[in-house]
């Protein structure tokens, strides 16, 4: 019989706020997010905290 595993990564779940790992400044703070794998989790940055990386 065969048998479908699916395996799903639920990143949203972890990801509830969109704002920057390091000045926590967001969207609605008028930054543009962008997220960048750091060892196998998930950060998100602003403009100017992603060109520093
Ligand atoms: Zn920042």
């Amino acid at each position: 019989m065969m048998q479908n595993t699916e395996l799903h990564h639920e990143v949203q779940s972890s990801v509830s706020k969109v704002e920057c790992y390091i000045c926590g400044k967001g969207l609605a703070d008028g930054y543009s997010i962008t997220a960048k794998t750091l060892s196998s989790t998930i950060v998100l940055f602003c403009d100017v905290h992603y060109s520093m990386q």
